[in-house]
């Protein structure tokens, strides 16, 4: 294949925009992400919210609350790749005729809920011993799909065909193809999965050589030993010129704080380039992105406002750092509104018995207002975090934050309702 050296756009797809101090704000630092093909804009750290080919759980497209406080911040949303290939095997497509059917039908224009919003597409097979293909660097390395559950089926896709399904789709971000390693998996998958994410990165970078507009992350893959992450980020590290920055993946939740903060520190060590988006895996606790960000990541992996949602929880991680459970009887004459003065459509028109009451008939638009909320409130947390930097005090807001999160359960514990206060 014939390598041309690949020309940067014009504007670069990332910028810093404040680094903090530090003994202040640890990395911590505020940027801005630039949509290659939404032209949306959004200020870092975000959140990168998880989707179901491109739809919010539980959240009609209508009703997704408008990002954010300050007015220019669009969404980031995470496009699984992994959806379209179970969606073929259902349908029986092949890969290939799947992206021949996607052709020029950019997901702006097939997935409501995304427009306006920053898209990331993501293709990342889970490994498995059952998926073995002759060991590290076998013969197939780059076949990707699901793992067999849920009709989804191993599929080969060369890079070409993964470089189609890009371009039909039309998505801002496009993470390199990789085999993911989580906490719980051999030593053998994890090592097998930096050989095989190398392996592919290498002929992605090789096909895409002549495509401007493709803005590459690579993925660094490799469990929770650190000198095997240290291997796959340099591995990365070697395509610095074709990437617009990588996101260090496999951490999906079950992993350890430490094991995850270390996990950071090494990457970001490793691939110090200020010029590259650092994004990471995670399930975008607060614990988690507030760990994150001091270590140097700008964008988080997230579902946590949908799952919250799920669990009938109410978030208030913007003001008291708490949340509250909407299963709980105490709600069931409670004529308040969800969070007084929180703005979001969900806290201006309904009360917390109604969306008790919803919750306990199983009716699917109580999870949907507390979807809404939530997303509000999750936003807004970000806000507060991006505030905190620009001002140097990270450090000491993630403190704070804790501490109230602490004074909270207390509070819980001693049997206080606190939940008419803010
Ligand atoms: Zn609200």
């Amino acid at each position: 294949m014939e390598r041309v050296k690949r020309l940067r756009p014009a504007n670069a797809p990332f910028e810093v925009v404040f680094e903090g101090t530090g003994s202040l704000s640890g990395r911590a630092r505020v940027g801005r992400v630039f949509g290659a093909h939404s032209q949306a804009t959004s200020q870092t750290p975000a959140p990168l919210l998880l989707s179901l080919r491109g739809a919010f759980p539980n959240l009609p497209a209508a009703l997704v609350p408008r990002c954010g406080v300050a007015g220019e911040n669009s969404a980031l949303v995470q496009i699984p790749m992994l959806d379209f290939i179970v969606l073929n095997a259902q349908t029986g497509f092949s890969g290939v005729d799947l992206v021949n059917a996607l052709e020029n039908k950019p997901l702006h224009a097939i997935a409501d809920a995304t427009r306006g919003a920053v898209l990331f597409l993501s293709l990342k097979a889970a490994g498995s011993d059952d998926f073995a293909d002759g060991g590290p660097g076998g013969g197939r390395s780059n076949a990707v799909g699901g793992d067999g559950r849920g009709g989804a089926r191993r599929v080969k896709l060369t890079p070409a065909e993964v470089l189609k399904l890009q371009r039909a789709l039309q998505c801002d971000f496009f993470e390199a193809p990789s085999e993911q390693a989580v906490f719980y998996m051999s030593d053998n998958v994890a090592d097998r999965s930096v050989v095989k994410t190398a392996s592919m990165l290498q002929e992605l970078v090789d096909a895409a050589a002549v495509d401007p507009s493709l803005q590459l992350l690579g993925s660094i893959q490799g469990g929770f030993e650190l000198a095997r992450r240290r291997t796959a980020a340099e591995d990365v590290a070697k395509h610095e010129s074709h990437l617009s920055g990588y996101v260090v993946s496999g951490m999906n939740g079950g992993e350890t704080l430490e094991n995850r903060i270390k996990c950071l520190a090494e990457c970001v060590t490793a691939i110090s380039s200020p010029r590259l988006l650092r994004v990471c895996g995670g399930t975008g606790s607060p614990s988690e992105v507030l760990e994150s960000i001091a270590k140097g990541m700008d964008v988080i992996e997230s579902s946590y406002p949908f799952e919250s949602a799920n669990s009938a929880l109410a978030l208030r991680l913007s003001s008291s750092r708490h949340k509250m459970d909407l299963r709980d009887t105490k709600y069931r004459l409670d004529r308040r509104v969800l969070v007084p003065g929180c703005p979001c459509e969900a806290c201006s028109g309904y009360s917390r018995a109604y969306i008790h009451h919803l919750i306990n008939v199983h009716e699917i638009l109580g999870t949907s207002l507390l979807a809404i909320h939530n997303l509000y409130d999750y936003w807004l947390f970000f806000e507060q975090i991006r505030c905190s930097i620009l001002q140097d005090r990270f450090l000491r807001f993630r403190q704070e934050f804790y501490d109230a999160m602490d004074a909270q359960a207390c509070a819980e514990d001693g049997g206080s309702d606190t939940e008419g206060n803010g």
